[in-house]
C-alpha cells in the first residue's frame, strides 16, 4: 500500500511540474509584457492620473493669477495710504526695517526636487510677499485710526467760536499794535481783542479744554479776574476782566460751556471781555478763529463795530 502511495505521489509531482513551470514562465512573460506596455503606452489609470495632473496645474495657475490680482490691489492700497491718507495727517510713510525684503531661498528648500518646483516656489513667494504687504498696510491703518481720533479731538479743541453771544457785542477793539496807549502814551501790543458788552454777559469756552489757570486778580491793573484754558494741540485762550468765574483749575470744559461773566476787573475802565488766542506760545489774532462761521455781511457788520483807539484798558 505504502509503495503505491509513493508511486502515485511521485507521479503527481512528475506530472504537475511542467505545468507549474509553464505557469511561471507565462506569468513572467505577461509581467514583462505588462511592464513594457505600461512603460511605452498609457494605461487607462495612468491616463486619468495624467489628466488630473494637467487640471491641477491649470488650477494652480489660476490661483497664481488670483494672488497677482490681490498683490496689485494691496499695492493700490499702499499707494493710497502713502499718497493720500498719511499725507492728510502729515505723517511720514510707515517704515518697518526689512518688511519688503524677500525671505532667503532656504525657506523654500523643501519644495525643491520635482518638475513642479518653480510653480510651487513662485506661488509661495507671492503669498509671502502678500502677507508682508498686508501686515504693513494693517499697521499703517492702525496708526491712521489713532490719528483720525486725534484729528476729531483737535477739531473740537481748536478755539473756533465766539466767547460771547455775538448779538451782545457793542463794539470791539482789535488785536495788534495799539495806536498809542491812552494813558502811558506809548505804543504797545494788544495781545487779544476787547469785546465791549454789558456787565454779566455770559462767557463761553471757545473749544474743548482743561482749565490751566484761574486768577482772582485783585489788583487794579492787568487782566483782573481771568481764566486761561489749555486746549492742547498748542492752543490756549485767555478770558480777562471777568466779573465772575464759574470754573476752577483742572476742570475739563467743552466748547460752548459757560465759564464766567463779563466784568471790568483789573486794569479796565468799563465792562468788556479781553479775549486772547495763543498758539504755540505766540499770540495770534482771535478774529481769524471766531470769524469762521460768519457770512461776509456779518463780517462787514463786525468790522463796522471795530474801534482803533480805546481807553478801556490800563496796563
Ligand atoms: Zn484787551
Amino acid at each position: 500500500m505504502s509503495n503505491t502511495t509513493t508511486t502515485s505521489a511521485g507521479k503527481v509531482r512528475i506530472n504537475r511540474y511542467p505545468l507549474l513551470r509553464k505557469l511561471l514562465i507565462g506569468f513572467i512573460v505577461i509581467s514583462l509584457l505588462n511592464l513594457i506596455i505600461s512603460y511605452c503606452f498609457y494605461t487607462p489609470k495612468l491616463f486619468s492620473i495624467d489628466n488630473q495632473n494637467r487640471e491641477l496645474i491649470i488650477k494652480y495657475n489660476i490661483l497664481q493669477d488670483r494672488i497677482r490680482t490681490l498683490e496689485s490691489k494691496i499695492d493700490d492700497i499702499h499707494y493710497r495710504d502713502i499718497s493720500v491718507y498719511r499725507s492728510l495727517f502729515s505723517v511720514d510713510t510707515l517704515a518697518i526695517d526689512g518688511i519688503y525684503n524677500p525671505y532667503p531661498e532656504s525657506k523654500y528648500a523643501a519644495l525643491q526636487g520635482d518638475e513642479y518646483t518653480s510653480l510651487m516656489t513662485s506661488s509661495w513667494k507671492s503669498l509671502d510677499n502678500l502677507a508682508r504687504k498686508t501686515y504693513a498696510a494693517s499697521l499703517s491703518l492702525d496708526q491712521l485710526q489713532i490719528l483720525a481720533k486725534n484729528k476729531e479731538r483737535m477739531s473740537f479743541a481748536i478755539p473756533a467760536i465766539w466767547p460771547i453771544d455775538r448779538t451782545q457785542l457793542e463794539w470791539f477793539y482789535s488785536f495788534g499794535m495799539r495806536a498809542k496807549h491812552p494813558i502811558y502814551r506809548t505804543r504797545k501790543m494788544h495781545k487779544g481783542v476787547d469785546l465791549s458788552c454789558k456787565r454779566g454777559v455770559p462767557v463761553y469756552a471757545t473749544g474743548d479744554a482743561i482749565v490751566e489757570m484761574t486768577d482772582k486778580g485783585l489788583r487794579r491793573r492787568g487782566y483782573g479776574q481771568q481764566v486761561l484754558l489749555n486746549h492742547e494741540f498748542g492752543y490756549q485762550t485767555r478770558y480777562a476782566h471777568l466779573n465772575k468765574i464759574y470754573v476752577k483749575e483742572g476742570d475739563r470744559v467743552s466748547r460752548g460751556q459757560l465759564i464766567g461773566e463779563v466784568g471790568s476787573t483789573g486794569g479796565s475802565t468799563g465792562p468788556h471781555l479781553h479775549y486772547e488766542v495763543i498758539y504755540m506760545g505766540r499770540h495770534v489774532n482771535p478774529v481769524n478763529y471766531f470769524n469762521r462761521n460768519m457770512t461776509s455781511e456779518e463780517y462787514k457788520q463786525l468790522m463796522e463795530k471795530m474801534k482803533t483807539n480805546t481807553d478801556l484798558e490800563i496796563e
